[in-house]
Order: structure tokens, then C-alpha cells, then sequence
């Protein structure tokens, strides 16, 4: 991929709002989180230059170093989009605007808990209607539909998250994101997390709020060392 990260950022907005034209959405009803994990934060310094506000961090220690090193960045909110151990908890309380990786209710009374007296974090729940294997998260079977509707997972501006099975199949794809979108619908849930650089498009077409796009602002990625 070539270009500067303005420039890729650039052409990612004119995706996004092409998609949004298409399925006869204001632009703005989609957040753009540039998912900079793995990613130095010059490269994050650049993008918010260009006007990028929204971040997304998989790992909890390095969304805390990164907001402590970028804590002159006025506006810049972190989403904190990887699952999360119960000890780890605390960073996000600490540092992130949205978490969109809750998969435990355990989890979820350890973000209120360290969350006292600070603003509601919205929250997404993560699903797991790809049927991805390696990936946490609920299957959208019965059991998910109490996960949901318990009171700690809803706190307002949340939602429901997951990710399509990785295929190049269009309509597998998309099936996909209908199935995430029907389920936080009949959970009344507002938010729909959906969609990275391999489908944010589709994503977009099937109603995602927030597409989380690493690769296509960022570049490539090396594998994160153990
Ligand atoms: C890394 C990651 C992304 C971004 O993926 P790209 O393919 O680089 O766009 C989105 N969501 C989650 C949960 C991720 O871990």
C-alpha cells in the first residue's frame, strides 16, 4: 500500500462516504475508528493532524502507554476494541471513550466498578456471528439473547460488535452483518460495530455505526511478539 497516512486516511473517508451515499445514509451516522494497534504513535500523531479523532487499541497496556504519550492530543478518543482479562480492566476504565469488545459479565462489573462517578463508557457487545473459532464472544444462540439484555452491559451510546467470517464471498459477508444487525435490533441495542478494512464497505451497506480500519490508514502490521 503506498501513500502517507493523510492520504490513505483521505481515500478511506471518500470509501466510507460512498458506501453511506449508496445506502442512503448521512455520513455522519458512521464513526471511523483508525485502529492503530502495533502502530507508533507518530503514525497516530499524523493521522490526527489530518483530523482523525477516533483510535482503536486491542491491547490494554498499550492503549495505556499510548494515551499517556498522546495525552496532549485535545479530543482524541481511545476504543479500546480488544477482549479484555479482568486485571486489564482498569487501563480502559482509565483511558478509553468506548470498549467494543465485552464478552463477560465479569468484565462488565469490573469497567462499572472502576468506573464510578466518571461518565457511562458505551459498551458493545461483542457476538460472534462470523463463527470464527480463534475469536471470543458470544454465538448468537438463546443463551446470548439474557447476556444482552443484562443491566450492566447497556449503559447508553453502546451496542452490539462482531466481525464477518473472513471470506471474500460477498453475501456470506453480508449475511453475516445482517445477523449482528437483526440481533441488536431485537435487543434494542443502538450501536453496531461492524466492519474493517476487508469489509467496512458491506459493513456500512448493512447499517454498521462504527467501522474499525486499520490496515487500509495504517499499513500493514507486524505480528504482534509474545
Ligand atoms: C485489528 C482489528 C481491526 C482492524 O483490522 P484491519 O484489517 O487492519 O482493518 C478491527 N477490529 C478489531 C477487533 C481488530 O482487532
Amino acid at each position: 500500500m503506498s501513500g502517507s497516512v493523510a492520504e490513505r486516511l483521505a481515500s478511506v473517508r471518500e470509501r466510507v462516504a460512498a458506501a453511506c451515499a449508496r445506502a442512503g445514509r448521512p455520513v455522519e451516522s458512521v464513526t471511523l475508528v483508525a485502529v492503530s494497534k502495533l502502530k507508533p504513535a507518530d503514525l497516530i500523531r499524523e493521522a490526527y493532524a489530518a483530523g482523525q479523532r477516533d483510535f482503536g487499541e486491542n491491547y490494554a497496556q498499550e492503549l495505556r502507554d499510548k494515551a499517556a504519550e498522546l495525552e496532549d492530543l485535545e479530543g482524541l478518543r481511545w476504543h479500546a476494541i480488544g477482549a479484555l482479562q479482568t486485571n486489564k480492566v482498569k487501563y480502559v476504565a482509565r483511558a478509553a471513550g468506548a470498549f467494543h469488545a465485552l464478552d463477560r459479565l465479569e468484565v462488565a462489573r469490573e469497567l462499572s466498578k472502576r468506573r464510578e462517578g466518571a461518565p457511562p463508557l458505551p459498551v458493545y457487545v461483542e457476538v460472534n456471528v462470523g463463527g470464527e473459532s480463534t475469536k471470543s464472544g458470544r454465538r448468537p444462540t438463546r443463551s446470548a439473547s439474557s447476556w444482552m439484555r443484562s443491566a450492566p452491559c447497556r449503559p447508553p451510546g453502546g451496542g452490539a460488535d462482531g466481525a464477518a467470517a473472513p471470506t471474500e464471498e460477498e453475501a456470506r459477508a453480508r449475511a453475516d452483518f445482517q445477523a449482528l444487525r437483526e440481533l441488536a435490533r431485537v435487543h434494542g441495542l443502538p450501536g453496531l460495530s461492524m466492519g474493517t478494512t476487508h469489509d467496512f464497505e458491506w459493513a456500512i451497506e448493512e447499517g454498521a455505526t462504527v467501522v474499525r480500519v486499520g490496515t487500509a490508514i495504517f499499513g500493514e502490521r507486524a505480528l504482534k511478539s509474545p
